[in-house]
C-alpha cells in the first residue's frame, strides 16, 4: 500500500495564487468555509444554485432542528458576525429551519466581505482543471481549477479557482422511491405527484394535501415529521388520509426507544407510534416498489411485498427515502470515495451509521476529506455520502481544516478537534432507512 502524501505542494504558486477559491454553495458550510477564507486573507467565490442564499435549509424551513443554537454556529463566522453587533440567540433552544437562516445564516451571507463574493442563481455544473480531462496527470496539481458554472439565463462559463471546496449539500438528490435504487420504473409519468421529502404540509404547502390521500415512502426521521403533520392536517380537513409505505418489516428506525440519546428524537418516534396506534396513519410495511403509474386523477406504485405483486394507489407521493450525493458534476476529478456510503475513502468508517449516532462520530480534517485530486474537497452534508449522521459542529471544523491547508497552515489543519459540543444533533434518512434526525 502507498501512503498518500499530504503535504500541500506548492507548484506554480504565480498562477494559483491569483485565482480564488470557488465553493459550490451557500449553505451553513458553503459560508462557514467563507468566514474561514476571509479570516485567513484569501480570495474565494462562492456559486448558490438558488436564488438566496441556503435555499435548501429555507425548503425545509418550517421542521425544527433537533440541535439547539449553541451547537450551530461555527466559529469564524460567530467573531466576524459578533464583530458586527450580532448576538447568538438563546443558545438552549433548537431553532427551525427558517431561523437557522434569517438569525445566523442570511446575516452572515451579509457581511461585506463575503457578500461580494457570493454569486446567487448560479449553478455550478461541471469541475476540472483547464485543458485537463482525469486522465491527463502531468503537471496536474499546478494546473487551475475549471468549475463549469450555468447562469440564471442558461449561459455557460468556465471560472478558474487554485482550490475547490464542495458544499452543495444532497437535498437537491434524493434517493428513488425505488427499492433498486434504480431511477422509478414510470418515474417520468408520476413526476407531477411526487413531493420532495419535508413538505410544509400544515403552511405552505397545505394546499397540495388537504382533502387527500398522501402516501409517504421512508422510514426516517424526515417521514416521521412529515407524518405527524399530515396527521395534524386530517384532524382539521375532512377527507384527508395518510399511508406511510415502509420497505422494512417494521418501521423500526423511527420508533422510539427508551434509551435514545435524544429526547426531542425519542418523543417524534412516540408520537409517530401512537398516530398508528389510534388509526390516523396506516402502515403498509414489506413493500419493495418496482414501478409507479398513472390512475385517473392519482397514481399507482406497484411492488413485491412477502412474495406477491401489489398495487397501491394514491393521490399524492413524499418521497422520504433519503439522500445521496450528486457525483455527476464532478466526472472529471479524481475521487476516492467508500463504495457503500460514498463518502471519502477516510472518512467513511468514522460515519458508518451502523456503528456512529449522530452524537459519536469524531472530529476530522483536511485528512479525511483528501481526495487523489490535489486541492478539491467535498464538506458539509455531501462529505458523509449516503450516511445519515452529518451535523453542523463536525462540517464547521471540516473546513476550519481545509481552509486551513489551502492556506499552508499544516500544523493548524492537522489539529482538529471539536469546538463546539457534538451531542443533540442529527442529518436524514439512509437509502429508504433510518437517520438521526430530519
Ligand atoms: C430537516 C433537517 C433537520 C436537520 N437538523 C439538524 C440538526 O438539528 N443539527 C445538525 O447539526 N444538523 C441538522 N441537519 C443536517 C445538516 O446540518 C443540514 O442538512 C445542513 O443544511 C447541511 O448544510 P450544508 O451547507 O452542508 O448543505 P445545504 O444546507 O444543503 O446547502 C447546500 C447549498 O448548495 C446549493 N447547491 C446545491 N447544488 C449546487 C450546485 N450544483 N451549484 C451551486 N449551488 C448548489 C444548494 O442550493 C444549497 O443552498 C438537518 C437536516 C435536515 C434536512
Amino acid at each position: 500500500m502507498t501512503l498518500l502524501d499530504l503535504t500541500p505542494r506548492v507548484v506554480n504558486t504565480d498562477r494559483l495564487s491569483t485565482l480564488p477559491v470557488a465553493i459550490i454553495g451557500a449553505g451553513p458550510i458553503g459560508l462557514a468555509a467563507a468566514a474561514h477564507l476571509v479570516e485567513r486573507g484569501i480570495d474565494f467565490v462562492v456559486f448558490e444554485a438558488g436564488t438566496d442564499i441556503a435555499s435548501s435549509v429555507r425548503s425545509w424551513g418550517h421542521t425544527r432542528l433537533f440541535s439547539p443554537w449553541k451547537h450551530l454556529v461555527d466559529p469564524a463566522s460567530r467573531r466576524l458576525l459578533e464583530a458586527r453587533g450580532w448576538v447568538l440567540p438563546d443558545p438552549e433552544r433548537a431553532p427551525t429551519g427558517r431561523e437557522l437562516v434569517e438569525e445566523y445564516v442570511a446575516p452572515l451571507a451579509s457581511v461585506d466581505e463575503i457578500a461580494a463574493r457570493v454569486r446567487l442563481g448560479v449553478e455550478v455544473v461541471g469541475v476540472s482543471r483547464e485543458g485537463m480531462d482525469r486522465t491527463r496527470t502531468r503537471s496536474r496539481a499546478a494546473t487551475p481549477f475549471a468549475v463549469r458554472i450555468r447562469i440564471a439565463d442558461g449561459e455557460m462559463e468556465d471560472v478558474s479557482a487554485r482550490a475547490v471546496i464542495d458544499a452543495s449539500g444532497t437535498y437537491l438528490s434524493p434517493n428513488s422511491l425505488s427499492s433498486s435504487g434504480l431511477e422509478l420504473l414510470g418515474m417520468a409519468d408520476i413526476a407531477g405527484a411526487v413531493a420532495p421529502a419535508l413538505p410544509d404540509v400544515l403552511g405552505r404547502d397545505r394546499l397540495r394535501f388537504a382533502h387527500r390521500h398522501t402516501t409517504v415512502v421512508g422510514a426516517g426521521h424526515s417521514a416521521a415529521n412529515t407524518l405527524l403533520g399530515l396527521a395534524e392536517l386530517a384532524r382539521q380537513e375532512s377527507g384527508t388520509t395518510v399511508t406511510w409505505l415502509i420497505r422494512n418489516a417494521q418501521a423500526v428506525r423511527v420508533s422510539s426507544s427508551a434509551d435514545d440519546e435524544l429526547a426531542d428524537r425519542a418523543r417524534l418516534g412516540s408520537r409517530v407510534d401512537q398516530a398508528v396506534a389510534d388509526g390516523r396513519i396506516r402502515v403498509l410495511d414489506g413493500v419493495e416498489i418496482i414501478r409507479g403509474r398513472r390512475a385517473g386523477e392519482g397514481v399507482e406504485l406497484v411492488g413485491h411485498r412477502r412474495g406477491e405483486v401489489v398495487t397501491h394507489a394514491t393521490d399524492v407521493v413524499v418521497n422520504a427515502t433519503g439522500f445521496r450525493p450528486n457525483l455527476d458534476i464532478l466526472r472529471e476529478i479524481r475521487l476516492e470515495l467508500d463504495e457503500i456510503v460514498e463518502a471519502p475513502k477516510r472518512l467513511a468508517p468514522l460515519i458508518d451509521p451502523n456503528v456512529h449516532s449522530c452524537g459519536t462520530v469524531e472530529p476530522h480534517g483536511f485528512r479525511e476529506l483528501t481526495h487523489p485530486e490535489q486541492g478539491f474537497f467535498i464538506v458539509g452534508m455531501k462529505s458523509y455520502g449516503r450516511a445519515p449522521t452529518f451535523l453542523l459542529a463536525t462540517g464547521y471544523e471540516q473546513v476550519r481544516s481545509v481552509t486551513a491547508w489551502i492556506a499552508g497552515d499544516t500544523a493548524s489543519a492537522s489539529n482538529v478537534e471539536l469546538t463546539l459540543p457534538a451531542t443533540g444533533v442529527c442529518s436524514t434518512d439512509l437509502g429508504g432507512g433510518g437517520g438521526c434526525c430530519s
